[in-house]
């Protein structure tokens, strides 16, 4: 692909300089794990068959869950939106093949607490007919960026490492935030996992035009893929592709392959010596992160018009019997995915979403696959065995010596315990990765992610509570400031009636004088009635005037003969 900038965007300022470290940094903490990912990798990634029936999930990412365009009976193409995104932090869901819905309602989804949640459930037609899905850009490196994210969001790309972050997000900077360094994620480090590592193996141009988009999008001046040192193959085809592509500026570090490498925090670390900031993000030192599996479904998207509707799965664990990673369409049941890896073995034991350091058991394989799910275990008790009953906090302090996020795990874990959760946020719980390496060094067998995330989720819970309270308070105040209101106009108005109904002075006046007027013709009429003949000093010299002459006129009507 041809890389361009276009001419007719603002550059934004320079951004803050990242510097590479000449030799990879040791990240504080972690834990030297056994890979295991030898048995998923013996073969290529198979692609899974399209069941019968999928269950959707209507939120398979982080932020608001979609609302359903569809009903029940709608016919339904490969690719088509069939829920939308209603905030910002959201990714909207498509038809993973063509078929019709039969329900839209609560069905069991992955969760660590065991829960359900809202699904589209499409019966396939067994056609798989694609959709035209408009997402695909003829030159997407000359293309505005801000098209860019508008077909990273329609394409519902949430990132796929396992956190499930609207991409999006990711790929929009923001007015006055600049990117100096992207980094291509490729360090797989949980045992197990090696979804990532098939997918380079099979397809690094993907991943490479999907580096080439992002970057674009960012603006970012420097990218680096971060792999680690114990995965060869995926090393070696990625050094190849860029080889044959030219491509001189995108440079492959590996870091020493310890848990958890992989980490963003942990990674950035290794890369740069940078530390991001507590409860800080990498873009506020000039850092944006995405990883290598997410790199390539946005070269699908925007290359090829493929919204998110599937994803690379590892399916591995000594309870299965033919490991490997298999390209799967969301909304596959688990067990549909396990009877194409050959089923369980004998001595199953245990089902986990994830690796064994950060997944969670499953109690059921009648749980979809959603756009987050990178691995399937099934173990055995004697590959993972139960752990000991928990017992006292000896205080020995080994969780804090792995802690790789440098916490002190001992006390976030008497505090999440006494459910002191203004405390346990004085010690930082949201810098917790949830790595897992506390428990794994524990004496005692504490479960202690356990106790973080039930502790984190009380405070979001206390959050969104606080934020609805606040709303409430608002709208309460909002409504009597409007009642107030509402009072003093219709006052005003009834005064102002009022005052029209009263006459006006002016008239008020002439009515006065008019009064008076009369009153002083009676006056003047009663005095003259009343005045003796002769005597006219009291009368008005026209009154006088007056009489002189009706006298003068009876005086000569008397004189004449
Ligand atoms: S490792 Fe376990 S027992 Fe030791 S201090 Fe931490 S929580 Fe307590
Ligand atoms: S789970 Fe959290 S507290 Fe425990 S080691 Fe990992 S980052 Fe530290």
């Amino acid at each position: 692909m041809a890389k361009t900038e276009p001419a007719d965007l603002p550059l934004p300022d320079a951004p803050q300089r990242v510097t590479l470290l000449k030799t990879p940094a040791q990240f504080p903490g972690g834990a030297d794990l056994d890979a295991r990912k030898a048995q998923s990798l013996q073969e290529p990634i198979r692609i899974a068959r399209v069941p019968k029936r999928l269950y959707v999930p209507l939120s398979q990412h982080i932020g608001e869950p979609t609302q359903a365009l569809v009903s029940v009976g709608d016919k339904v193409l490969k690719g088509q939106q069939i829920a939308r995104s209603l905030s910002y932090i959201s990714a909207p869901v498509h038809a993973p093949t063509s078929g019709t819905v039969s329900d839209v309602g609560s069905y069991p989804v992955p969760h660590t607490a065991g829960l359900s949640a809202g699904c589209i459930v499409i019966d396939s037609d067994g056609e798989d007919r694609m959709a035209d899905t408009g997402l695909r850009l003829a030159s997407v490196l000359d293309a505005d960026p801000a098209e860019i994210r508008q077909r990273v969001r329609d394409a519902g790309i949430v990132g796929l490492g396992g956190a499930g972050f609207p991409t999006s997000v990711k790929v929009n900077p923001g007015p006055g935030r600049n990117i100096d360094l992207l980094i291509i994620n490729a360090a797989e480090c949980e045992p197990y996992i090696s979804c990532d590592e098939a997918l380079i193996c099979a397809r690094p141009q993907d991943v490479i035009d999907g580096i080439h988009i992002i970057r674009h999008a960012v603006h970012a001046r420097q990218v680096v893929i971060g792999i680690e040192d114990n995965m060869p193959n995926a090393i070696r085809c990625l050094q190849q592709a860029l080889s044959d592509g030219d491509e001189h500026d995108i440079s492959v570090i590996t870091v020493p392959g310890r848990y958890p490498a992989g980490g963003e925090k942990q990674l950035i670390y290794a890369l740069t010596g940078l530390e991001v900031p507590s409860q800080g993000l990498p873009i506020d030192i000039g850092i944006v992160c995405h990883n290598v599996g997410t790199t390539a479904a946005v070269a699908r998207a925007l290359m090829h018009g493929e919204p998110l509707i599937s994803r690379i799965v590892t399916v591995s664990g000594a309870g299965i019997k033919r490991p490997g990673n298999l390209e799967v369409r969301i909304g596959t049941p688990i067990a549909e995915l396990i009877e194409q890896c050959g089923g369980y073995t004998e001595g199953v034991a245990r089902l986990v979403m994830g690796g064994p350091m950060m997944g969670f058991s499953l109690p059921s394989d009648q749980l979809p696959i959603i756009k987050t799910s990178n691995c399937i275990l099934a173990t055995t008790w004697e590959e993972t065995p139960p752990p000991p009953p928990a017992v006292e906090c000896i205080r020995c302090g080994k969780c804090a010596e792995v802690c790789p996020a440098i916490l002190l795990p001992q006390q976030l874990y008497w505090h999440a315990r006494a459910r002191d959760f203004d405390k346990i946020q004085d010690y930082d719980l949201f810098d917790c990765i949830e790595c897992g390496c506390c428990s794994y060094v524990c004496p005692s067998h504490l479960p202690l992610v356990q106790y973080y995330r039930f502790a984190k989720t009380e405070i979001w819970n206390l959050e969104r509570e606080r934020q609805q309270a606040d709303i409430a308070r608002q709208r309460h105040e909002f409504r009597q400031q409007r009642l107030e209101r509402e009072k003093q106009e219709l006052e005003a108005r009834r005064a102002k009636a009022k005052k029209a109904l009263r006459p006006k002075q002016g008239d008020a006046d002439a009515k006065k004088a008019e009064i008076t007027a009369a009153l002083e013709r009676v006056k003047a009429k009663k005095a003259a009635r009343t005045q003796p003949p002769g005597n006219t000093d009291n009368l008005t010299p026209e009154q006088q005037a007056k009489i002189a002459e009706a006298d003068r006129r009876r005086q000569s009507q008397r004189n004449e003969p």
